[in-house]
């Protein structure tokens, strides 16, 4: 852990130690910078209570996940290499179950199956019982894939102790003092500062015009009467394992208007009747939090340097996928900061300023 001396000159502020964040400081210090975190560590985050999930094939639409094939090698060599730097595991390899829920979502995905990108992700041969019958129904059938899980607040935390973080809340514009050669934050010195802060960067001032959709998601934690595989289920909502056996996250719900993080009843209640739709095994609900996704208009990341305030940078925009997308945009951001390698035209923050 790099001590934090006062008089130190960091090569690079961040604030933020969400999945953003913290991934830059890895990267930006294993390309030789000195790194300090600020963090206002908030118990309750997008990132903290992120279900982790890295699925190749979503939604209603039953979609390839944009770049997966590109961004998931190095999503996983990345965690894999954190993990051995901390002596924790939080990368796990997961099958990923998906049910599906009528004979027109049948039909749907017999024109997609057969396909040699989806069939890529698919696992061969596919399982006889996708699910134990008693646990759920599968009148309508479905498919087994390949997909992961990141621990989100595992690597979080296993991050925080190795890395040079220090507990501030950043009160912009105040809080900053921009010199032609360097900066200085609630008294800590730097030659760069990057806003990592998720959707409260639509609260800074020195960002005002990046467009945010942002989604608020609320997710339940539950407890089955006895433990079950460790596998994910989808079907309107999705079950993803946690450490416990009997544990599983429950999510997760979309709400573009309410940006709060305050569980709701509704949203609760939603997540209920999909789960009720399919599982047959009996739960009580143990949990339920709320945050806000970072979702930028565009839903890609966006990163970069501010255009006329040189030693400030973003990166943002991980919406509701930052466990697959932050490896990969934050060893592009790194390219770009250290060898001036170009950003990736569709995230690139000079698209809004
Ligand atoms: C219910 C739910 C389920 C999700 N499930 C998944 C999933 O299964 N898979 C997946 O990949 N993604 C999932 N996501 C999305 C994921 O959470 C986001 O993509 C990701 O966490 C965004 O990370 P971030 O670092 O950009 O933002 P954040 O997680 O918001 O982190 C920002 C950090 O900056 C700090 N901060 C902000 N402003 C300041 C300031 N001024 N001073 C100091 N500190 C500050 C905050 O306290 C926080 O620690 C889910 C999100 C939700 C809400």
């Amino acid at each position: 852990v790099t001590a934090i001396h006062a008089d130190r000159l960091w090569d690079t502020i961040i604030v933020g130690q969400g999945l953003a964040g913290t991934t830059l400081a890895w990267h930006l210090q294993a390309a030789g910078q000195q790194v300090l975190v600020l963090d206002a560590d908030t118990p309750v985050t997008s990132s903290k209570i992120a279900a982790g999930l890295i699925t190749p094939i979503t939604g209603r639409r039953l979609a390839l996940s944009w770049g997966f094939e590109t961004f998931l090698p190095v999503a996983q060599a990345f965690y894999q290499d954190i993990e051995t730097l901390t002596g924790q595991r939080f990368f796990h390899t997961r099958t990923a179950i998906r049910l599906l829920t009528s004979e027109a979502e049948q039909q749907h995905w017999s024109r997609r199956d057969c396909l040699a990108e989806y069939q890529a992700h698919l696992l061969t041969p596919q399982p006889n019982a996708l699910v134990e019958p008693d646990f759920a129904d599968v009148r309508f059938g479905g498919f087994a894939m390949e997909s992961a899980q990141l621990d989100v607040r595992a690597y979080l935390a296993a991050s925080r102790a190795c890395l040079a973080v220090a507990t501030v809340t950043v009160d912009w514009p105040g809080a900053v003092a921009f010199y032609d050669d360097h900066l200085v934050i609630h008294g800590y010195r730097g030659l760069r500062l990057i806003s990592c802060e998720g959707h409260a960067a639509s609260r800074n001032p020195y960002f005002s015009e990046v467009p945010f959709r942002a989604a608020k998601g609320d997710i339940l934690t539950v407890r089955f009467q006895q433990p079950l595989p460790a596998q994910t289920v989808h079907r309107g909502v999705w079950l993803a394992p946690t450490a416990a056996p009997d544990v599983f996250y429950v999510g997760s719900t979309f709400d573009w208007d309410t940006l709060d993080c305050v569980p709701t009843p509704v949203a609760r209640s939603e997540m209920e009747q999909k789960l009720k739709a399919f599982c047959r095994t009996p739960y009580t609900v143990i949990d339920h939090q709320a945050a806000v996704r970072p979702i930028i208009k565009a839903s890609k990341p966006v990163l970069g340097m501010h255009p006329r305030l040189h030693h400030l940078g973003y990166f943002n925009g991980l919406g509701s996928k930052g466990a697959l997308l932050a490896p990969w945009f934050a060893a592009a951001f790194t390219a770009f900061l250290v060898n001036g390698t170009a950003l990736p035209d569709s995230a690139n923050l000079r698209a809004y300023m």
